[in-house]
């Protein structure tokens, strides 16, 4: 990775600012994407804690196991080092940094495992502990150009990877998992070898927005709801489409899939600064209730994509935050008839100061694969 010291010092410094409007002393950050948010390291969660304690005041500090130093050392005096020994009990050191700061109110990233925040109260019952997540959620849904060039590219590479299997890849007769292996296989060709999900879901599977890709052989007239994404540098695609093997099944699916356009054009179109996150959910659903198909919209409209496939902002009835330059979220309405098929098209959309970009652009027609 490119040495981008300046940037992550500015991230924490931008998280001091908004520790400081929400009265914190220390963000406590486990081993997540918010971790490498702040200093450009990936980190795996394990029994083994990894944490970065970033106080009101002074340098952060990186907790880290003896064994993974090394893997550290390369972020070098920004931070200050805790390294455990294998014997030692991490939370120790944690509890003594936050001791040493004095702070009274300690706040956690959302993926700290509940153990390792259990252990501190028990060794500091007198300190108030809270989510973090009003801050790291701020900072983190809001793209700066860097972030914003590559969930772009993530999503012209996925683009890219689907012209090509919808050219080259047969379905018909074949398992759900033979052809996600295929699509897997095409996105790696195309520079996204870490694939982040691969949803294969055929016929009545695809009523199931989530279902696991299985062994059903797909057969002619088989709508196909095939939601991918992969990981670019760091950073998510998510895109949907429902191609249909052979033919379009003689009943409503048409009309249904028709509605799915409409209604994901409607949440488009309404994305934009200002615009409150409901409003794009109400925007698809009032296409998809009009026509009477509201009981099988059975999730929200869309979700944040950055450093992780779902994230804050999400847009969900209830949510009155509002839309930011800068935000990228997913726009994917969905009809999911049980024991028939499902529709569901997705693109990822990034609001801009004006209004707002596709990043996908691979047709939203019916596809028909052979
Ligand atoms: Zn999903
Ligand atoms: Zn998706
Ligand atoms: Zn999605």
């Amino acid at each position: 990775m490119t040495d981008r010291t300046d940037v992550y010092q500015s991230r924490i410094s931008r998280a001091r600012d908004l520790m400081k409007d929400e009265g914190l002393d220390m963000l406590f950050i486990g081993p997540s994407s918010d971790f490498t948010y702040f200093t450009g390291h990936p980190v795996k969660t394990s029994e083994r804690l990894t944490a970065l304690l970033i106080p009101f005041d002074g340098k952060p500090t990186i907790v880290v196991p003896r064994l993974e130093a090394p893997l550290v050392e390369h972020l070098g005096d920004d931070y200050e080092y805790e390294v455990w020994d294998e014997t030692e009990n991490p939370i120790d050191r944690v509890a003594e940094q936050v001791r040493r700061t004095g702070g009274e109110d300690v706040a956690i990233n959302d993926q700290i495992w509940g153990g390792f925040l259990v252990q501190l109260q028990h060794q500091l019952p007198n300190r108030s502990y809270h989510r973090g997540a009003n801050v790291l959620k701020q900072l983190r849904s809001v793209k700066d150009q860097f972030e914003l060039d590559l969930l772009k590219e993530a999503s012209r590479r996925t683009d890219e990877a689907w012209k090509t299997f919808v050219k080259n890849v047969k379905v018909i007769g074949r398992t759900e998992e033979e052809v996600a292996d295929d699509l897997k296989g095409t996105l790696a060709d195309h520079g996204m070898p870490n694939i982040a999900f691969c949803i294969v879901a055929s016929g009545p599977n695809g009523a199931s927005p989530h279902h696991h890709t299985g062994d059903r052989r797909i057969q002619a007239g088989d709508p196909i709801v095939m939601d991918f994404g992969g990981i670019h540098e760091g950073y998510y695609s998510d895109v949907t489409r429902t191609p249909v093997a052979g033919h379009v099944p003689e009943d409503d699916f048409k009309t249904a899939y028709n509605i799915v356009l409409e209604a994901q054009q409607a949440a488009f179109e309404k994305i934009a600064p200002g615009v409150e996150c409901q409003e794009i959910d109400r925007a698809a659903r009032k296409v998809i209730s009009d026509h009477g198909y509201g009981d099988y919209f059975i999730h929200r409209v869309g979700h944040g994509i950055g450093m992780t496939g779902h994230e804050d902002p999400y847009l969900v009835e209830g949510n009155d935050e509002k839309l930011q330059p800068g935000m990228v979220v997913s726009d994917e309405p969905g009809i999911y008839i049980p024991g028939k098929w499902g529709i569901r098209i997705e693109d990822s959309v990034a609001v801009t100061e004006s209004g707002s970009e596709r990043y996908n652009h691979v047709s939203r027609d019916i596809t028909i694969l052979e």
